[in-house]
């Protein structure tokens, strides 16, 4: 009935997440919050490493970007899970280091790490760096050397392939920030650099094609287009490269009419791609990760709002001020990303009021929703929107001053904080 399954109503006609009413949670921890099915987590988890299991006989790690949603007990609950975590930055480095997450099963990306987050991965023995250009490729070993030590890479390779929720485009040459090219000769180039590297070990190629995809073709086209490169690099340098990335972008349900592929059926079938052309091109199946972000923790997670004024201008529309924004989730403000609205605490009601919610910065722009069919919203009402487990905690900001928001996950039946909401003084903190 909802965009997720850990979402519905009880007899109270309140709506739940992993079965705790919404409206108990507003009055326990306040609002606005966020509020995470810790199992729903678990279980998208779960599928995945289920999925490398089945399609690779579990030659392969998941591996959780952890840029959709990263603090200390979502890395705990990777660690428990078995599973990777993709960092982008220090500050996600770190947070994993923080709490003791297995080096060897971090993957570090970005398309211009500074030396001093290299250093970090060095010192730390970060398993895998992903390296995006041919500087850092030679910052990197420089680095290494420096600590006598060999760091496990892959590069990342633009396959040429441009995909969108709903199309893709194959083209010989993206324009983007990230990445070697293929049709340039750059990839090939950066590879033979980093495979005389004394302190590089290049453990193989990796892609990242988007985000948000249901389509299934843009994933098996580049897995094959990067399978051609692996044929190439061996028949150029006698190397066969072992592990294939093939990044995260699967799509998840943000609106009813959403239909997302369950995540067993992209493995499955990419899997057929990659197993059975890699012995036609007489490789070894390499050894398979996946970044999935997004779908591990977006419809795992809500977020709550209590309405404050309701502002009816006659002929024009009507807006319902709450008491979050763009500082919690700025997804509508930056892309217009659609997102379902519930009255929490009327959640049975018919949804026959079409409304624009905003946020409350000093900005036009901060809205969370327009004309969006929600029931009959008065002040003192909470708002669920739906959906909000990826990419909102993480793009927070502190606009206006406002405190980030806590987040509390909800499991068998308790509910407890995991990030505390933040205070004044922790605003004003580094302030001199
Ligand atoms: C953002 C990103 C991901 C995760 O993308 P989702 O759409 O959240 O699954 C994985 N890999 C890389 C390199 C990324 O940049």
């Amino acid at each position: 009935m909802y965009v997720s399954d850990c979402i519905s109503v009880n007899e109270r006609g309140h709506l739940t997440i992993g079965s705790y009413d919404t409206v108990e949670l507003a009055k326990q921890f306040g609002t606005p919050a966020y509020i995470y099915d810790e199992n729903e987590i678990r279980k998208n988890l779960r599928e995945f490493k289920k999925s490398i299991d089945d399609n690779y006989g579990g030659n392969g790690l998941v591996v959780y970007a952890s840029k959709a949603f990263c603090c200390k007990e979502m890395c705990r609950i990777c660690e428990q899970e078995g599973t990777g975590i993709d960092v982008v930055s220090g500050g996600e480095l770190y947070t994993a280091l923080s709490v003791g997450f297995p080096t060897d099963k971090i993957v570090f990306h970005g398309n211009n790490k500074t030396c001093d987050e290299l250093e970090m991965a060095v010192q730390n023995d970060v398993g895998r760096v992903i390296v995006d250009n041919v500087f850092e490729l030679e910052t990197l070993n420089e680095i290494a050397a420096k600590h006598g030590k060999t760091v496990g890479i892959m590069l990342r390779i633009k396959p040429g392939i441009d995909a969108h929720t709903h199309d893709f485009v194959k083209t010989g040459q993206i324009d983007s920030k990230f990445g070697f090219a293929l049709e340039t000769g750059e990839a090939m180039e950066g590879i033979k650099k980093a495979l005389e590297m004394p302190h590089i070990k290049l453990k193989g190629l990796h892609c990242h094609i988007g985000s948000q995809i249901f389509d299934l073709d843009p994933f098996e086209l580049a897995a094959t287009v990067m399978l051609d490169l692996f044929k190439e690099v061996k028949e150029q340098t006698g190397v066969e490269l072992e592990e294939l990335n093939l990044g995260g972008g699967f799509g998840i349900k943000y609106l009813k009419s959403d239909r997302p592929r369950p995540y067993g059926d992209y493995m499955r079938k990419v899997s057929d791609v990659v197993n059975r052309y890699s012995a036609e091109l007489g490789l070894k199946t390499p050894f398979i990760l996946i970044e999935p972000g997004r779908s591990v923790v977006g419809a795992a997670g809500l977020t709550l709002y209590t309405v404050g004024a309701v502002k009816k201008i006659p002929d024009v529309r009507t807006y319902v001020s709450i008491d979050g924004g763009m500082g919690d989730n700025p997804r509508y403000a930056l892309y217009q990303s659609h997102y379902e609205l519930i009255c929490a605490n009327k959640a049975s009601e018919k949804r026959e009021a079409t409304v624009t919610v905003a946020g409350k910065c000093c900005e036009s722009g901060d809205l969370i929703q327009e004309w969006t069919h929600i029931q009959p919203v008065a002040p003192g009402d909470i708002i669920a929107v739906l959906s909000t487990g990826a990419y909102n905690y993480s793009m927070a900001s502190n606009y206006n001053r406002i405190p980030r928001l806590p987040v509390i996950m909800v499991k068998d039946g308790k509910a407890r904080v995991v990030v505390k909401r933040e205070t004044y003084e922790q605003i004003t903190e580094c302030d001199v």
